[in-house]
């Protein structure tokens, strides 16, 4: 396998990778979107809300509110040996939040949340909680778990993850005439027409949906789109939780470790046969 970073910022990732087939690729986007954990608000004691907005709402709105995880410090619940209900410094985070609105109708954002781990805090902190009128007051304790994205999706570490197959073009120079009709119709601009003759300008941005074939009014046609087989540009936008390349290196660690778990029950029920 291969592997080329085409684009990498905090949150975006997109990377080509040759010499798989498209089973491992989706089985990443899989354990990405689902295996990966990340920390999330799963426990909300209201003290005080005399706000118009019901205690299960903003339990709900809190548990949506990504937070950074550090994945070195903290074990799964399921993993940790305290194997109690409500946590241990281990396994969970608490979070507080203590706002009143003394002058006059306020928003309560996500960046009046108190973390007692300053690695472990809201994503951003303008995401909106709750509206308080004059006098009003909202007061809780909330603690954040390491969770799975397969149980709930406030556990994803990412907002987007897809991959699709590395176009393949190629336009017949015995056929073409170079009237240009297959370059107007494209919606991603990936073709160009250079002198007498068509060029392929950005085959990634490819789409693959042949109206540029169906516009080429040749008989055959003058050109061809399909794809590689083995070669995939695979993308992800995290939502901030962790780095684009972390959630990858989880993956891959995941994964790998699926994998040699089933090899060892196969082993095991063949040798039970024999
Ligand atoms: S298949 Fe679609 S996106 Fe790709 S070059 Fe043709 S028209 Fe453009
Ligand atoms: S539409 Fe067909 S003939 Fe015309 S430039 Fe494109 S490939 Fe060539
Ligand atoms: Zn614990």
């Amino acid at each position: 396998m291969e592997i080329k970073v085409l684009e990498k910022t905090d949150v975006n990732a997109r990377l080509l990778i040759q010499g798989v087939d498209v089973s491992y690729v989706n089985a990443l986007r899989r354990v990405i979107t689902s295996e990966v954990p990340c920390m999330a608000i799963d426990d909300v004691v209201i003290l005080e809300n005399s706000s118009i907005i019901q205690d299960e709402t903003i339990a709900h709105r809190l548990g949506l509110v990504p937070l950074k995880t550090d994945l070195d410090s903290y074990n799964l619940p399921e993993d940790c040996q305290c194997k109690s209900e409500f946590g241990c410094n281990l396994c969970r985070v608490t979070l507080t939040l203590d706002a009143q609105a003394k002058e006059g109708t306020r928003s309560v954002y996500s960046g009046e949340l108190i973390s007692e781990n300053k690695d472990v805090v809201p994503v951003s902190d303008k995401i909106p909680i709750a509206k308080l009128a004059k006098e009003q007051e909202l007061r809780l304790e909330a603690y954040a778990r390491l969770g799975k994205g397969k149980n709930h999706a406030k556990w994803q570490p990412v907002s987007m993850c897809s991959y699709k197959y590395y176009p393949k073009i190629t336009v017949s120079s015995k056929r073409c005439d170079a009237c240009g009709k297959c370059v107007e119709i494209c919606p991603r601009k990936v073709l160009t027409k250079a002198e007498n003759k068509i060029d392929v300008r950005d085959v990634m941005a490819c789409t693959i949906c042949q109206d540029c074939v169906q516009a080429c009014p040749q008989v055959p046609k003058a050109m061809e789109v399909g794809w590689e087989e083995r070669a995939f540009i695979f993308g992800l936008e995290s939502t901030g939780v962790l780095s684009p390349e972390r959630t990858i290196m989880e993956a891959v660690k995941i994964l790998d470790r699926q994998l040699k778990e089933f090899e060892s029950k196969v082993k095991v029920k063949k040798s039970e046969e024999s």
